[in-house]
């Protein structure tokens, strides 16, 4: 029997309605054995999620304030999910643990992880599947790190003695037993490292979208759905600022090889996306598969004469920015010119100052700072040995009469990233969008 582990986020979980639905859909395949739920996240915009109001609550607390007056409409969105699905099951009990827990400074890790255990006891008893406490499977060490080798061990043995079970994302246990959360939208995490320790066929991430766009809805009107991406060409578009899954949620499962598939739990007869390992995704050629990019960069444009010939000068130039602690996003260079790209919000006013240490450290002839860059990464496993990608891409930037401030080919060759001024940053997107999606 194959098996498939089942993550839903705080909006698959936000109502006892939104419970019916992950009730079918696990139900709806006996290889959905193993789930991991969220805390209850938002209803509507306005509303809040478990999360944030237990942080607050625990904060309160440790200031003094009454315990119920924040804990009552925590307790309200539990036992309201409890009635609207007709459960015998009662909370009272953990809830006095909690309380009693929060008098006596139990952390806050301790208090927001109370989201996802409450929502985990709830989702066991409505699909009559085992409860296993997450404190018992996933594991850190001494430093707050995850504990990999630990965690898999006990999930392995813990999938040997129960056939099916719920065990709550977000948190795990240190050496000394406390509670310690991972970071926020960590859930993500819990549910890579059960696939990776059951040793599943594929890890499903339910959220509240049909998959990753192709790019930002913000930018581009209802660009299309990416049914296949490689973990690399996800990397690279996650890190121009698109996002739907916790970034640290790609690695258990990448070296194991499970594939992720994005779902969306109020659809869930759309495909979603599925995220691959490289050899498993198809290769169009020709296509590109992601645009992404970031307003707000800035570039030191460097040159020296005969730079090329000159050992060393790269390791000068940089050693300035590592003296200052500024890490850079980019290097493109020529024959005689080499631009450093950074991010603006790192430089915090030291342009200046660092464009004249750079020219004494590396006797450089000139260096200029353009702010005000943003950059765009055009992503695709399917640009690889294609020919006529980049005169595609650069003619419809020209066509769209936008100038192009650099280029910079990715070494990976799997991306191109293309920096123009901020003020062109929505055209550049829409323009390379509509040559190869419209
Ligand atoms: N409930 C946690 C958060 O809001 C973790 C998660 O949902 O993944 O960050």
């Amino acid at each position: 029997m194959q098996i498939k582990v089942a993550k839903f986020g705080g909006s698959s979980l936000s109502s006892a309605g939104q419970f019916k639905k992950v009730s079918d859909i696990v139900k709806s395949d006996k290889n959905r054995r193993y789930v991991v739920p969220s805390a209850p996240g938002k209803r509507s915009g306005n509303d809040d999620k478990v999360t944030d109001m237990l942080y607050a609550c625990y904060d309160a607390v440790a200031i003094g304030k009454d315990f119920e007056e924040f804990f009552a409409p925590i307790r309200k969105r539990y036992t309201d999910i409890i009635e609207g699905l007709k459960l015998d099951l009662s909370l009272e009990d953990e809830f006095a643990t909690i309380e009693k827990a929060f008098s006596e400074n139990c952390g806050r890790d301790y208090a927001a992880s109370r989201g996802e255990y409450l929502s985990g006891i709830i989702l066991a008893a409505y699909l009559d599947f085992p409860f296993i406490d997450a404190a018992k499977v996933i594991f850190f060490d001494v430093n707050g790190k995850l504990d990999a080798p630990h965690s898999y061990q006990a999930l392995t043995e813990m999938s040997h003695e129960n056939e099916y079970a719920v065990i709550p994302g977000f948190y795990g246990s240190m050496p000394d037993g406390t509670i310690k959360t991972f970071s926020r939208g960590g859930s993500d995490i819990t549910g890579s490292v059960v696939a990776r320790g059951v040793d599943a066929e594929i890890y499903e991430n339910w959220t509240d979208v049909s998959g990753f766009l192709v790019t930002d809805p913000r930018i581009v009107e209802e660009p299309q759905v990416i049914e296949t991406i490689t973990f690399k060409e996800l990397r690279e578009l996650s890190y121009m600022g698109a996002t739907v899954l916790h970034e640290d949620a790609i690695f258990p499962v990448r070296t194991a090889g499970i594939p992720i598939n994005i779902r969306n739990t109020n659809r869930p007869s759309d495909p979603g996306t599925m995220i691959v390992p490289p050899r498993v995704g198809e290769i169009r050629h020709g296509s590109i598969t992601g645009i992404a990019g970031k307003k707000g960069f800035s570039v030191f444009h460097i040159e020296k004469d005969m730079m090329n010939q000159e050992v060393g000068f790269t390791r000068k130039v940089l050693s300035v920015f590592e003296k200052h602690g500024i890490s850079f996003e980019h290097l493109p260079s020529g024959i005689d010119t080499m631009c450093i790209v950074v991010n603006s919000s790192v430089l915090s006013g030291r342009a200046d100052m660092l464009a004249k240490e750079i020219k004494s450290a590396a006797s450089a002839d000139s260096v200029e700072v353009i702010t005000g860059l943003s950059l765009i990464a055009v992503v695709g496993r399917g640009m690889v040995r294609s020919k006529g990608m980049a005169a595609r891409l650069f003619t419809a930037i020209a066509k769209a009469n936008i100038n192009i401030r650099m280029i910079d080919q990715g070494s990976s060759e799997l991306n191109i990233i293309i920096g123009v001024d901020d003020y062109d940053f929505k055209d550049t997107v829409n323009a390379i969008y509509n040559e190869f999606f419209g």
